[in-house]
């Protein structure tokens, strides 16, 4: 049956794809977004099909509309664009929630919040499990995502609790792939681009810490069946990929996959850099029956493919 689905962070690089696949999966999209990391040309294309509506909007304010399904996705993800602006990063993360569960309460949709690994911190149990409850610095540099995206949870959990909401959370962790933006600042998106214009690849810090990385459509998979479950399954869900690479070997093979004669450098470490980060996935295979295909390589191939056709 064809749902009318709302998508918050539309034309980011997640929000994006999750727009094409609802679409393909043969339902009506509304995708939102202010623009402030995402662009137009990611959903450009989108744009021929009927089903589909782009709308400029800033979630820290109201929004209303009749939908069946609400994706909230809005929010910087990329440490440099979060910290940015961190007062507006905890308003989109907060004020965004109330705003989106407002409208879910309303019309009675089902919603999804996009949360993420950073809710653990700098993790101190690993891998993380979705019992753990984090190690998160509440006055550091991260704290505008990292404590926004924790009340964001809190409020989820409490108008399911008190309002009947039907929600669902999705813990993301590292996620890559085509359409992220070339000035991200992410890492994987940093060190292709730096690979590709034969620039020095920036490591932070030695590069021993790690992290464990998701090809995007597998990431989509997860999303899309947990918003599927029953009501009774809320979440919150990890779904990322459990192989871990330091970011060392993520330079080395990035170098060796674009064939590139970049140098790795050093650059000091930010602060509150997790050491760390790898999901334990039990609870996905057994509640989504869900777990990645794509290993690291073969997704770093077809980002490095992407990031060719718009690297000059
Ligand atoms: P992205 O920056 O490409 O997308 C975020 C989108 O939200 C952008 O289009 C941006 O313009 C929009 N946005 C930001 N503030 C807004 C506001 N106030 N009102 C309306 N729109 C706003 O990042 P992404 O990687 O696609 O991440 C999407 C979501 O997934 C985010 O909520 C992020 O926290 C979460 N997440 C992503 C990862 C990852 O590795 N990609 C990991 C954990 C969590
Ligand atoms: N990083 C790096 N060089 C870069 C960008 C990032 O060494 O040019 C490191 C960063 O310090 C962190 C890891 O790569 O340890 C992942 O960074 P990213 O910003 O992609 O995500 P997050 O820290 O939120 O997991």
């Amino acid at each position: 049956m064809k749902k009318k689905i709302l998508v918050t962070g539309g034309a980011g690089f997640l929000g994006s794809h999750l727009c094409e696949r609802l679409l393909n999966e043969g339902n009506e999209v509304v995708c939102l977004d202010n623009y402030f990391t995402g662009q137009k040309s990611n959903v450009v294309h989108l744009l021929s099909n009927p089903y589909f509506e782009m709308i400029r909007h800033d979630v820290t304010m109201p929004f209303f509309i009749e939908v069946d399904e609400i994706y909230n996705l809005a929010c910087p993800a990329s440490p440099i664009h979060y910290q940015y602006n961190p007062i507006k990063t905890v308003k989109t993360s907060v004020m965004g929630a109330v705003n989106m569960l407002g409208l879910a309460k309303r019309i009675k949709a089902k919603i999804l919040q996009a949360s993420t690994s950073e809710v653990y911190g700098d993790p101190q149990i690993h891998p993380q499990t979705e019992s753990y409850w984090g190690h998160v610095n509440p006055i550091g540099e991260r704290a505008c995502y990292d404590e926004g995206k924790r009340a964001a949870e809190t409020l989820f959990v409490n108008y399911h609790k008190q309002n009947n909401v039907r929600i669902k959370i999705i813990r993301i962790f590292n996620t890559y792939g085509p359409r992220m933006h070339p000035n991200d600042g992410r890492v994987v998106s940093n060190f292709i681009v730096q690979a590709l214009q034969g620039k020095d690849i920036t490591i932070y810090g030695d590069g021993s810490q790690s992290r464990s990385f998701c090809y995007y459509s597998d990431l989509l998979d997860g999303m899309i069946k947990l918003m599927n479950t029953g009501d009774d399954f809320t979440g919150p869900v990890n779904v990322g990929n459990p192989n871990e690479f330091t970011i060392l070997e993520l330079a080395e093979k990035i170098i060796r996959l674009t064939g590139s004669s970049s140098k790795i450098i050093r650059q000091p470490l930010p602060s509150d850099d997790p050491m760390q980060r790898q999901p334990d996935i039990t609870l996905a295979k057994s509640k989504l029956n869900w777990e990645p295909k794509i290993e690291l390589e073969e997704g770093l191939i077809k980002t490095i493919d992407f990031f060719k056709t718009i690297v000059k």
